[in-house]
């Protein structure tokens, strides 16, 4: 009898399926609206912000404000604002939110050695953010075992048709892009979208090879995110390397407009 009620759950949640299709035209199955997954990102980071030591270093909190700020003034939606935290950690690590949140490590900063490369990594980031990366994850783990699982615990706390109930398992089980690690399409994909961000934000696309040249010699200590099930660094080099015909003329396009003033602090 419970099988089949959670059979039935999951048939209740497949009628709200749409297949949308991402930035680059893969098609993507998202279970959850926008505004669920903002909530689920809102949550998420403030949890994140309780767990990790908040950086309070003024210098280097307003050289990665500075890079990401530019980054996310060149989104074309404006609507919304974004929260920049620095992290103290020797992680090398960032990820952005649903809902307009930023992380970054300060480990990060021993390999994106200048305002170029940081851009790289911020606007990878917020690129899985714009292709609504962690929506096809969650919705992804909601459609596996990992989804039954929690349908059943919250079939057992009242019935899963209560989808906040359902939303708040799923939030304390996972944090949205932070420990469900991308798969391989969605990050050539962030590359992608990242690179161009990054370009129009004035940031010159040249130091994304740089970065993972750097990141390569790192080593094992990069954070999940950026470790995750990334393509190998050869890979991604040359895609990026493919990409600059396309990403400097946008590039030199926006140095006419904006001024790379970000200072790294020594
Ligand atoms: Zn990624």
């Amino acid at each position: 009898m419970k099988g089949i009620l959670i059979l039935l759950s999951a048939a209740l949640f497949l009628t709200g399926c749409a297949t949308h299709q991402s930035p680059t035209g893969r098609g993507q199955t998202l279970l959850f609206s926008s505004q669920e997954m903002s909530q689920l990102g809102d949550s998420s980071f403030a949890q994140i912000k309780q767990q990790e030591k908040i950086s309070q270093d003024k210098a280097l909190n307003a050289y990665v404000h500075c890079v990401a700020d530019r980054v996310t003034q060149a989104l074309p939606d404006q609507s919304l604002p974004w929260e920049v935290v620095v992290f103290e950690s020797d992680q090398v690590n960032a990820f952005a939110l649903p809902g307009g949140h930023i992380g970054v490590y300060s480990g990060l900063l021993d390999v994106a050695v200048n305002a170029d490369q940081l851009a790289t990594v911020i606007g990878h980031e917020i690129a899985h953010v714009l292709a609504n990366h962690s929506n096809e994850q969650v919705s992804r783990a909601q459609l596996t075992g990992a989804g039954m699982q929690l349908a059943d615990l919250a079939l057992g706390a009242g019935g899963i048709a209560d989808k906040e109930l359902y939303m708040a398992a799923l939030g304390l089980g996972v944090q949205v892009g932070y420990i469900l690690p991308y798969g391989r399409e969605q990050e050539s994909e962030a590359d992608v979208v990242g690179v161009e961000l990054m370009a129009k934000a004035g940031f010159d696309p040249a130091q994304s090879v740089e970065l993972w040249k750097n990141m390569s010699k790192a080593g094992g200590e990069q954070g999940p995110e950026l470790l995750s099930t990334h393509p190998s660094h050869g890979q991604r080099i040359a895609q990026l390397q493919q990409m600059q015909a396309k990403a400097q003329p946008l590039y030199q396009a926006s140095k006419l407009s904006v001024k790379n003033t970000c200072q790294r602090p020594k």
